[in-house]
This record gives structure tokens, sequence and C-alpha cells, in this order.
């Protein structure tokens, strides 16, 4: 059986309630009849709460950027997991080159995050990707399968089936270099490879690998249609309806 297309918008540190809450007004307008793409945005937490009330029965989700691994506490400035479910997200992002390379986030809190995201009622899309010097000097399959193996330590199989990878490149993140649909399908190859070789069979048969970095709508139809992309995580190109939805359209051909 064929994985759903997954098209996920995060948002990163743009847009405000108000301007969110247009950006879903016009979204929902115009997903109206795709109904065969999973959609999901990630808006800022603090336009959370003004997203999902617009979105509520839309069908697409509200995805949180980060979590605390922690249930509560003194954690200032933090967001716990449960905070966010109640906020009427139901996907959060973990582990973002952006958490890993800016904010210093390690591999054993990415995990944490992960699990905490479980024990909350979230499912988390799991970035992973190498920079350009791990390309570069022929490590990337190593990185990207490091990571993996630690941000899905000690999850049961089921949980793993229904997380989501988002291969991202660090390298084409935000700066328009798109790996060629012949790179990223050779890493979303290796990622299935992995999950076969360290989990029974149908983790690498369910579980979604989206791919990120640089996805426009005029490329989002050649990556789309290679075998193991299921879907993709956009950034800057889902700040605006138009192209975002041009790209989760791209999924649904
Ligand atoms: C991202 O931030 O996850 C991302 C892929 O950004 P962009 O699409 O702007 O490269």
């Amino acid at each position: 059986m064929a994985r759903r297309i997954f098209v996920a918008g995060n948002w990163k540190m743009h847009k405000g309630p108000a301007q969110a809450d247009a950006l879903a007004t016009a979204l929902k307008a115009a997903l109206v009849d795709v109904v065969t793409v999973d959609v999901a945005v990630a808006p800022p937490s603090i336009s959370i709460p003004a997203v999902s009330a617009r979105l509520k029965h839309t069908g697409v989700h509200v995805a949180a950027q980060n979590l605390h691994q922690a249930v509560g506490g003194a954690f200032t400035g933090e967001l716990a997991g449960e905070m966010l479910r109640e906020s009427g997200c139901s996907y959060v992002i973990v582990g973002h080159s952006e958490r890993r390379h800016v904010f210093g986030e390690d591999d054993a809190t990415i995990n944490a995050k992960v699990h905490a995201a479980f024990r909350a009622g979230l499912l988390p899309i799991l970035c992973v990707g190498e920079t350009l010097d791990q390309r570069q000097s022929g490590n990337a399959e190593s990185v990207v399968t490091g990571q993996l193996a630690s941000g899905l330590a000690g999850l049961a199989a089921d949980q793993v089936a229904s997380v989501t990878v988002a291969y991202e490149p660090v390298w084409a993140i935000g700066t328009g270099h798109t790996a060629t649909p012949a790179q990223a399908q050779s890493m979303h190859a290796t990622i299935r490879e992995w999950l076969a070789g360290n989990f029974p069979a149908f983790v690498a048969r369910q579980l979604r690998i989206q791919y990120g970095g640089s996805v426009k709508p005029h490329n989002a139809a050649s990556l789309l249609s290679q075998p193991d992309i299921d879907g993709a995580l956009v950034g800057g190109a889902s700040l605006d309806a138009e192209s975002f939805v041009s790209i989760i359209k791209a999924g649904a051909n």
C-alpha cells in the first residue's frame, strides 16, 4: 500500500497571531478540495491557539516547532508537549537543524524530546541531515543513520512507525540549493534500508520520510515523485498560501 504524501510547513519565527490567522484562513479556503494529501502547519508557539481555532475540523494538522522534554517545572521560556497538545497541536518538529546547530541541541536531548512527544500524545517529525562538510567528506550517510539511531532509541516499533522522519540536508535549508531528486531519493532509500535493518519490516513500510531543503512549487513534483520521498517539510515557501498550496497539490498528482 502506498504511503500518503505528508506536507508540513515550518513557519519558523514568522507570523504573529494576526498574520498567522490570515495565512490559516487562506489555507483553509484553498485546501477545501485537497483530500488526498496530509497537511500540517507549524506556526510560532504564540500563534498556535489562533491557527488551531481557525483550522479546527479542516483536517489540516497543527504542529509545534519544538517542545521541552519535561512535563513542567522551572524551565523559563519553555513549553511542555502537554501544553502544546492542549493548544491544538497533533505533531511536533524535533531536532530541526536550527535547533541542533543554532541552539546546540544534542542527540540525547533530541531523543528525550521524541519520547516527550509520545508521552504528550504528539507525533514527532524528527529532522535529520548532514552539513556540507559532512557530505563533502563522504560521511553524509553515517551522520544521518547515527542521528536516526540516537533519535529513535528506546521507542517501541509501533511508535517508530508513526514517526515522520524529515531528511533535511543542512546545506539545502533556506539556501535555495535543493538536493536533486536523485540525491534526495538516494538518502531516503538509505534511511529506509536502515529502518528495515533495525526494526520489524512494517516500520520501514509505514514510516513516512519527508524531504526538506528549499522545496518550492517548481521542484516539488520531481521530488515528491521519487519512490522513497513521502512528503516535504517546507520552510520559506510555506509562508505564502499560494506557493504552499501549489507544493501540496504537487503531492496530490
Ligand atoms: C526548513 O526550515 O525545514 C526548511 C526546509 O526551510 P526551506 O524550505 O526554507 O529551505
